[in-house]
């Protein structure tokens, strides 16, 4: 069974402070932004639940090569 808050250690792609999150993992799938507290950047996080795994997870990118 799937803990459903996970502590995380992610690492901001803009300057490599190093986070501590807490993720829910109750609603599935997540797709959103933190501001990491040491640039002000976004941070984008990509949340990912592998139920065969039954792990969470995680994916992290700066953004800054988006396209529109
Ligand atoms: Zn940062």
């Amino acid at each position: 069974m799937l803990e459903e808050l996970q502590q995380k250690r992610i690492e901001c792609p803009h300057c490599g402070h190093h986070l501590h999150l807490v993720i829910d993992t109750t609603g599935g799938d997540q797709d959103y932004y933190d501001e990491c507290p040491a640039c002000c950047c976004d941070i984008h996080l990509n949340m990912h639940i592998n139920e065969v795994e039954q792990e969470v997870e995680l994916a992290i990118d700066a953004d800054d090569e988006q396209v529109f």
